[in-house]
């Protein structure tokens, strides 16, 4: 089937740069989140964040506005009915996720793949809310998504070889480079790097450094480019903390429980840059 339209669940940070890659490649878009509002914000995202490219002189103002065109918004999943390929980008929430599958699963024509862009969740549970696992697949977008290279591509047990080729060359088509790996808590991506984001927090908790002194320690003795607090902000501290969770749970072992002042942030709404507060203070 060839792939024309893609569906984007989730208009979030994530959503809205999936949308953006997407009709940047010349595909079309619908972006559904629960309400008008998220989608309307994530709409000014992409407008914004295409504006910088005019700006910076890597595409015309004409440029800019065929893509902006090619992305529709939506508040039902029942408006993703006519599409090719959808990628979900929702909460890091088991539940959320398995009902939007199976409700994806009766809307969807056959054969179109349901692709997951969960940080860490099972492919495999995830696929076993709908009638065609074989066509679930995980599709892990970095972040931003229109600066980062890599997609992880995860496969379900069911997953057909079919629905990863197709996956992979969508993934290329985008502009990314993908790379596959097993359906295990975390994937490769956050298995490696919470644990390290984790452990700053105890870092924190425990006093051992200030946020600027971990952060600085981390950029110019290990040549990351930002600090794994700065990171963390980024990312969002509650989807820092579900994917430690599903690591703690997933894996079983103690060395991936979550430091309490995590906890503690997300208790208090404090989830980083999207909310102007997280271990930094973004307000200004
Ligand atoms: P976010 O909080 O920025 O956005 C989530 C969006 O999902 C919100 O706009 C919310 O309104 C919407 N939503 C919630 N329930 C919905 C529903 N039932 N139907 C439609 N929309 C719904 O979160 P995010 O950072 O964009 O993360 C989304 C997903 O991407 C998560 O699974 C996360 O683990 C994954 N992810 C995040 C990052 C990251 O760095 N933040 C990186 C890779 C993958």
């Amino acid at each position: 089937m060839s792939i024309q339209k893609i569906g984007v669940i989730g208009a979030g940070q994530m959503g809205n740069g999936i949308a953006h890659v997407t009709a940047a490649a010349g595909l079309d878009v619908v972006m559904c989140d629960i309400q008008q509002a998220f989608v309307d914000k994530g709409l000014a995202t992409i407008d914004k964040n295409l504006q910088r490219g005019v700006d910076k002189g890597r595409m015309t103002a004409e440029e800019k506005a065929a893509v902006m065109g090619r992305v529709s918004g939506a508040t039902s999943l029942k408006e993703l009915a006519g599409c090719d390929f959808v990628v979900e980008a929702v909460v890091e929430n088991l539940d959320v996720k398995t009902k939007i599958f199976a409700e994806l699963d009766s809307v969807c024509r056959a054969g179109v793949i349901l692709a997951t862009n969960t940080s860490s969740i099972s492919i495999t549970k995830i696929a076993a809310a709908t009638e065609r696992p074989e066509l679930v697949i995980g599709m892990h977008f970095m972040n931003p998504v229109p600066v980062m290279k890599l997609v992880e591509v995860i496969r379900g047990l069911g997953t057909s070889e079919e629905t990863t080729k197709a996956t992979l060359e969508l993934a290329e088509k985008l502009g990314k480079t993908a790379v596959e790996c097993r359906d295990f808590p975390g994937f490769v991506s956050n298995r490696v790097l919470m644990p390290m984001i984790n452990e700053a927090i105890y870092c924190l908790y425990e006093g051992v450094g200030e946020p600027e002194a971990i952060d600085t320690i981390m950029k110019l003795g290990m040549n990351h480019p930002m600090g794994p607090l700065t990171l963390a902000d980024f990312i969002g501290l509650d989807t820092c903390l579900a994917i430690l969770e599903v690591l703690h749970e997933g894996l079983g072992d103690p060395k991936y429980r979550p430091c309490p002042l995590l906890r503690k942030h997300v208790e208090a709404g404090w989830l980083g840059r999207k909310t102007g507060r997280g271990f930094y203070d973004y307000s200004k």
